[in-house]
């Protein structure tokens, strides 16, 4: 601690992403990155990137980037807020929209990046608690909300609701902000982007890093209406004109305009996870009926805490959330290619093996 510290830096609790191993040889399950390489026209788009370009200026307002997007959504580029990451995103939205006095609200078990920025921010929150099946319970949000926060699909969960259920709660509070974080949306949910043209209290956020294989380009996505739009630019441009660098919007006006390699690419991440989903069960781990590219799993009489650390002594790495305490004993595994979950069945099996019979 250095005296110069300002009380928000001494009292901050940082958020803890998962480990970046230096040994290549670890199975790496414990970020949900995408097991296989990026859109071969991203690495060609890379790859013939005029690199002297770099002595300039990126975009400010990413327009290509944001026209690639637009294009596949079939909405206006106004609508779409490239940025940093959809953690950069979320942290404009804090700052975009959130007052010292407002209440905002989240479900207790979702993306740990939530309470974090509402530290930071000082923006006051409630964390309400998702149902005994870990389904989100939209009746227990209070009224007068400035903001509800989820995932959907929700994270480490997996569970997808569906765009219905959305519309209800858009239509129930028309003056609280629903932000829909979708970044594991493209493994099998609905996304909500078709409705912000309809509802102007929604806003859609969703990153590059999973779906797109995109996780060390840094690129995230908001969408919504275009008065909710503008808060975010004006945030931004007071903050870093440049938050997107050359090549993030390369690879990700690249990324967008390749949709047969997308489809392909979840097509078979999805597939691989329902087979795993089968076989977990088959061997009698409770399992969710996760919609994202991890599997949320726990395996009976094995506490969490062991089972990540035996997963470790075979070169597997996933992930283990010690709060809240309902979720101590799950893990969450990214669903990586198909030889990648043969050995994590393997692991199983071994820890249950060696489980005495409940
Ligand atoms: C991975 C993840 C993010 C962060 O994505 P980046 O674009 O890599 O910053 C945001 N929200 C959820 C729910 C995530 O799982």
């Amino acid at each position: 601690m250095s005296r110069f510290w300002s009380n928000t830096t001494k009292n901050i609790t940082p958020y803890v992403p998962g480990e970046q191993p230096k040994n290549k040889s670890l199975i790496k399950l414990n970020t949900n990155e995408n097991p296989y390489p990026p859109s071969p026209r991203v690495l060609e788009a890379l790859r013939s990137y005029a690199l002297s370009d770099v002595k300039l200026y990126p975009e400010p307002e990413s327009d290509t980037l944001r026209e690639a997007v637009a294009e596949f959504y079939g909405i206006s580029k106004d609508l779409v807020f490239p940025g940093n990451g959809s953690d950069e995103v979320l942290a404009f939205l804090y700052q975009a929209f959130f007052n010292r006095d407002d209440l905002i609200a989240f479900p207790d078990i979702t993306y740990s990046f939530y309470p974090v920025y509402s530290k930071l921010y000082d923006i006051p929150y409630r964390e309400i608690p998702l149902r005994d099946d870990f389904t989100i319970d939209f009746e227990a949000y209070p009224q007068d909300l400035k903001a509800i926060i989820f995932a959907n699909p929700n994270a480490p969960t997996g569970i997808a609701i569906t765009l219905e259920e959305i519309e209800k709660l858009l239509q129930q509070r028309p003056n609280t902000l629903i932000v829909v974080d979708e970044a594991y949306v493209d493994f099998g949910a609905e996304s909500a982007v078709p409705l912000i043209n309809r509802y102007d209290n929604l806003l859609v956020i969703q990153t590059l890093s999973k779906s797109r294989a995109l996780a060390g380009m840094r690129i995230g996505l908001a969408f919504g209406c275009r008065e909710l739009i503008m808060g975010f630019e004006r945030i931004k441009n007071s903050f870093n004109s440049y938050t997107m660098d050359r090549l993030a919007q390369t690879a990700g006006i690249a990324a967008f305009r390749d949709k047969a390699w997308f489809d392909e690419n979840r097509y078979k991440i999805m597939k691989t996870r329902e087979a795993v989903k089968a076989e977990l069960r088959a061997m009698g781990a409770a399992v969710t009926e996760s919609m994202s590219n991890f599997l949320f799993a726990s395996i009976p009489g094995v506490k969490g805490s062991d089972a990540l650390a035996l997963f470790r002594e075979e070169g597997i790495l996933v992930r283990n959330f010690k709060s809240p305490a309902r979720i101590a004993d799950w893990l969450r595994i990214s669903v990586g290619t198909d030889e990648q979950m043969a050995r994590v069945l393997e692991v199983v099996k071994k820890i249950m093996e060696r489980t005495p019979n409940q």
